[in-house]
């Protein structure tokens, strides 16, 4: 349909007004909210969901990943690893103590189907490594707390759908909700939805990337020492089940089923779809069917085929569909392929991944003043992204992103002039790592990059 209407003008009463604006819940929105409020600016954290996690959560991702270059150097640290402590102490978080994160079949026996491996690593065995598996209602819950505790202003059911705008400084943003749109102004606003809504409708340059999108589902009733007993004792019968079942998914990565901290649960990070857009409402509904086909052929097979599988039921398909990549704004730095790979080193250094960096100046976007992106849509070329989106990181970004923010307020000064050492430092007195120390590992980011491409 190629027609248009005119929508009529609504006044937006302003419903909040607070020094820093989050717009997203997500794993990068809830570290960004939670590491401003603590530094003491006010903050609204908006969502349109129901709940916070994003991904995390309403997404059913669940296994913390690129929290460890290697079985050795822990690389995020600082509001992903207290996430982690807390939903610990919850008996919420399962990961492998120090002494089991190494390559041998002994501890691939025992930790690969929780996924705790290092995803890059060749061969049938990888080693272990420090990843996270976690209950994401538990997820749900300690985010909960944190913002509760931060003393952060939650509005969910706040769907973002237009910037506040003077000049090129963005001043807050327009929600709907049930009861009409509303405004909710600030002095930074930190654009944390994931599709980058906010840059894109400041008028920030972006490219649209993407990816295959995957309705997550898990299924419970699952004996899951029968089954691991199934592949360890009859690897080739089981090698073919596992084939099918991967057929009728139609995409999925080499183990589609993995543990959960929850008995007889199991999270199935497939079927993976490609060519859908992740920001289209035709893309994604028709996606949501086409997943929920698959998910229901495969039970169905599996009942009858797979060992320990006999009673499985779905739980719960992904509320939140499995977009990884859609907008990426492209800031005052765009991190390439090379960059991650090669484990880059940048001197503005706020946030780190797997082996790599994240500069400040790739969560700064061009043309826009007093916004800061944080999260899966920084600013990345498409193929950096499939390498450096995953949760840990995101947090890593999103605390970075709110201790900026609060940084350029106590010095009056706008998020693109703040002293980048100065929030270095204070992310290291909050335990993160802003990646400012290289590792030995590192290389160092030649001259005309540092200086932009
Ligand atoms: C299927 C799948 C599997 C993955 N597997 C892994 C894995 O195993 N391990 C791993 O670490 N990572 C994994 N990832 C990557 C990881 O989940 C994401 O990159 C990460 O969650 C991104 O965090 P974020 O906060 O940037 O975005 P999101 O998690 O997408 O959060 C964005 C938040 O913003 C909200 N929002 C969006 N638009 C608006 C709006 N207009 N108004 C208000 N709120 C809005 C959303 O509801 C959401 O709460 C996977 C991703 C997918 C999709």
């Amino acid at each position: 349909m190629d027609c248009a209407v005119t929508r009529p003008a609504a006044d937006a009463p302003v419903a909040a007004r607070s020094d820093v604006v989050v717009v997203g819940g997500g794993p990068a929105g809830l570290a960004a909210a939670v590491s401003a409020a603590r530094g003491g600016a006010s903050v609204t954290l908006l969502e349109r969901y129901a709940h916070l996690g994003g991904l995390a959560a309403g997404g059913m991702v669940l296994v913390l990943d690129d929290f460890a270059d290697g079985p050795d150097e822990i690389t995020v640290r600082g509001l992903a690893q207290e996430m982690v402590d807390r939903l610990h102490v919850l008996g919420l978080a399962v990961y492998p103590p120090p002494g089991d994160r190494l390559l041998s079949s002994e501890m691939w026996q025992r930790w690969s189907r929780w996924g705790l491996f290092d995803l890059y690593a060749k061969g049938p065995e990888k080693s272990i490594v420090y990843a996270v598996a976690f209950d994401p209602d538990g997820w749900k819950r300690v985010s909960n707390d944190l913002v509760e505790e931060a003393g952060v202003d939650v509005r969910l059911h706040s769907w973002y759908s237009a910037p506040i705008m003077f000049g090129d400084t963005i001043g807050g943003v327009i929600c709907e909700t049930k009861t009409g749109p509303q405004a909710v102004l600030g002095d930074v606003v930190i654009d944390a939805s994931g599709d980058a809504d906010v840059a894109a409708g400041a008028g920030a340059p972006h490219v649209e990337g993407s990816y295959m999108v995957t309705t997550v589902f898990r299924l419970g009733n699952v004996d899951t020492d029968t089954a691991e007993r199934f592949e360890h004792s009859q690897p080739a019968e089981c090698h073919a089940v596992n084939r099918m079942a991967r057929r009728i998914l139609g995409g999925s990565w080499a183990m589609w089923w993995l543990r959960t901290p929850l008995r007889g649960v199991v999270w199935c990070n497939c079927p993976h779809m490609n060519g859908y857009d992740g920001l289209s409402v035709e893309d994604l509904t028709a996606a949501d069917r086409e997943g929920r086909k698959r998910i229901a052929d495969l039970v169905e097979y599996v009942r009858e085929h797979y060992p320990g599988f006999e009673n499985a039921v779905v739980i719960d398909v992904a509320p939140q569909i499995g977009v990884r990549q859609s907008r990426l704004i492209e800031g005052e730095y765009v991190v390439t392929k090379d960059d991650v790979v090669n484990r880059i080193h940048f001197a503005d250094s706020v946030a780190r991944g797997r082996g790599y960096y994240t500069p400040y100046r790739a969560m700064l976007p061009q043309r826009v003043e007093q916004l800061l992106v944080a999260g899966r849509h920084y600013s990345v070329t498409p193929e950096a992204q499939k390498l450096s989106r995953e949760i840990p990181p995101c947090m890593s970004m999103g605390e970075a992103a709110g201790t900026a923010a609060v940084a350029a307020l106590n010095c009056g000064v706008t998020v693109r002039k703040v002293d980048v050492a100065a929030v270095q430092r204070r992310l290291r007195r909050q335990g993160a790592d802003p990646g400012d120390i290289p590792s030995p590992r590192a290389r160092r980011a030649r001259s005309t990059r540092e200086a932009n491409s």
